[in-house]
């Protein structure tokens, strides 16, 4: 059976458990034990937090795992990236005093920097030639520039609402995270190969549905190329008679991105009825 390492609460937990349901994977249900497995695929998942996640998969307590990019390098496990999973976006950023005026990095050169992530932060300061002071503190790093302890910080930054909350500003953005998927250089055996080729698969069919929506409308004939211009489709659009003869019924896959511009565009050329629905899966 397949393990897979995941973060039995915070801020990864949520969209993980979205994740695996969305990818067809039922869990029994069982309360509050660290090793659940699935009732329907050859699975189970082990329930850590989320620093002990990159470990656990290096050392093959568990055979997969999914963490953000920011804990894998913060720990520099050997395990690989398998794929990245487009959720619990943020990113690893350096931030000043509000008020103090920033003139490039060279600003940090002898300045005391507060931080969880030591590693990845004197890896860029290395990088970058600048001598600073990287003081370790496991939580509420924010505050430490206002209660004295430090210059600036170096932390997880998403909407930049606790910066600003603390009187501080973001000045370089070091490392853009989200949560991957990760695995190790270990040979897996026949059964649990195949599990993990076959997630990959189905991750792969719900991260592609995740951008894409089904339209569907009523369109006059006359005014189906208009229509079809519009509508590129995976391959073509299907075009469906209707009782009407003067109808179709045309159906086509579109980007989510495009969504608004395409129906006002659908709309205007004469299409009517329109719906939009979403997809759980695409294979391609
Ligand atoms: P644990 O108790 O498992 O150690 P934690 O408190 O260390 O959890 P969380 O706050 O749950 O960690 O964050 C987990 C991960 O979610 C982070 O490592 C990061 O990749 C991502 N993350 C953190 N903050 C945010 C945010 N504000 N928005 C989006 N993603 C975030
Ligand atoms: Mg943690």
């Amino acid at each position: 059976m397949l393990r897979i390492a995941v973060q039995s609460k915070g801020r990864l937990y949520d969209e993980t458990m979205e994740l695996l349901k969305a990818a067809g994977i039922k869990l029994v249900a069982v309360k509050r034990t660290l090793l659940v497995p699935s009732r329907n695929f050859p699975v189970e998942l082990l329930f850590l937090r989320d620093d002990d996640i990159p470990d656990s998969v290096a050392t093959g307590t568990a055979d997969i795992g999914i963490v953000g990019l920011n804990e894998v390098l913060e720990k520099h496990q050997e395990v690989n990236v398998l794929r990245h999973l487009g959720f619990s976006k943020c990113r690893l950023s350096l931030a000043i005093p509000k008020e103090t005026s920033y003139t490039g990095l060279e600003w940090f050169n002898g300045k005391k920097i507060a931080t969880s992530y030591p590693k990845i932060l004197s890896d860029f300061l290395k990088e970058k030639h600048i001598d600073a002071d990287i003081h370790v503190i496991s939580g509420s790093v924010e505050i430490a520039p206002g209660i004295g302890l430090s210059d600036a910080i170096f932390d997880i930054v998403s909407s930049g609402g606790t910066l600003v909350s603390n009187n501080l500003k973001e000045v370089e953005v070091v490392l853009p995270s989200e949560a991957v998927l990760i695995g190790s250089d270990r040979e897996l055996d026949d059964d649990k190969r195949n599990a993990l080729n076959e997630l990959l698969f189905r991750i792969e069919a719900v991260k592609t549905a995740e951008t894409k929506k089904y339209v569907l409308m009523n369109v006059p004939k006359s005014k189906l190329q208009a229509v079809l211009a519009i509508l590129p489709g995976i391959k073509s659009p299907t075009v469906l008679p209707l009782a009407d003869d003067n109808w179709c019924s045309v159906h086509s896959v579109i980007d989510e991105k495009n969504l608004w511009t395409s129906i006002n565009a659908l709309k205007a050329v004469g299409a009517e009825g329109i719906l939009v629905l979403n997809i759980e899966e695409m294979v391609l």
